[in-house]
């Protein structure tokens, strides 16, 4: 394992930083997003994720801010017997976090295929950090639990022509997004996406990235995946 130190050199991704809590806003009553201090010369690219340690905790979260942006955000499942997320969704305004990074390879590789990005729950995250940075002509599709965890909906409608929320068979939920699929993402790319080759992004559950592989190997040869394991 590397060793840590407590630099701040900036070129070196393991070094420990110090980021404030600047404000938290709730999505829904499972997930909030949170807005940090940007450490001084703090280079990420969009996907990138920062790492907090905490006591002996190590966690890792998708950056939903652009690289341009002065802040840090971020978007967090609220996992109610979590060791850390609950920590995140109490702390202070202006509590001090140790933070590493940026880390990590989920970053977007241009190609001349068209890009077809999946996500379950806050797996979100870097296709929100994606979109903002410029990023066009993607495909999104997007599982949840139920329409209020289809987080920034209303921002990717905007987006993108080709917004797919998805929302499980045995989900009852009264007021369903328009456009809604109802069914797992593996049932909806099925269902849109034509046959062809495409650059596919999963991020979220590895259930769903292991099953939308397996559909890609079915469906798109030749197309290549990108996967983001949340847990
Ligand atoms: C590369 C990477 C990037 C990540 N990015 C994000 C992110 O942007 N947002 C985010 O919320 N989490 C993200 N995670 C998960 C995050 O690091 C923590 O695991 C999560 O916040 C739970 O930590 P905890 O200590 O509270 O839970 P623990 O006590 O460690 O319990 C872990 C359990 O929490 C549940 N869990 C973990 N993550 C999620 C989730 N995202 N949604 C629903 N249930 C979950 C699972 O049941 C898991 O088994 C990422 C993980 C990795 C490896």
């Amino acid at each position: 394992m590397q060793k840590r130190t407590d630099s701040t050199a900036p070129d070196n991704p393991m070094a420990i930083q110090t980021a404030e809590l600047l404000q938290r806003r709730w999505l829904s009553k499972n997930a909030f997003e949170i807005e940090l201090t940007r450490p001084s010369a703090f280079e990420f690219e969009a996907g990138h994720t920062i790492c907090f340690i905490h006591e002996s905790m190590e966690r890792y979260y998708s950056v939903l801010s652009t690289p341009d942006d002065p802040t840090l955000a971020i978007c967090v499942f609220y996992v109610p017997r979590g060791s850390f997320a609950p920590v995140l969704a109490h702390a202070a305004i202006g509590t001090r976090f140790n933070i590493s990074g940026p880390h990590g390879y989920f970053t977007f590789k241009p190609s001349a295929r068209a890009p077809v990005f999946v996500a379950t729950g806050t797996g979100i995250a870097p296709f929100v950090s994606f979109a903002r940075s410029g990023i066009k002509h993607f495909a999104l599709f997007h599982e949840a639990t139920s329409s209020e965890e289809l987080y920034y909906q209303t921002d990717f409608k905007k987006l993108t022509s080709a917004y797919h929320p998805c929302l499980p068979a045995e989900t009852t939920v009264a007021a369903m997004p328009e456009g809604m699929f109802q069914g797992h993402v593996v049932g909806c790319i099925t269902t849109h996406l034509t046959r062809g080759t495409y650059d596919f992004y999963l991020c979220g559950h590895r259930e769903m990235i292991r099953n939308v592989t397996l559909l890609v190997d079915d469906r798109f040869p030749g197309s290549h995946v990108y996967t983001e394991v949340f847990f």
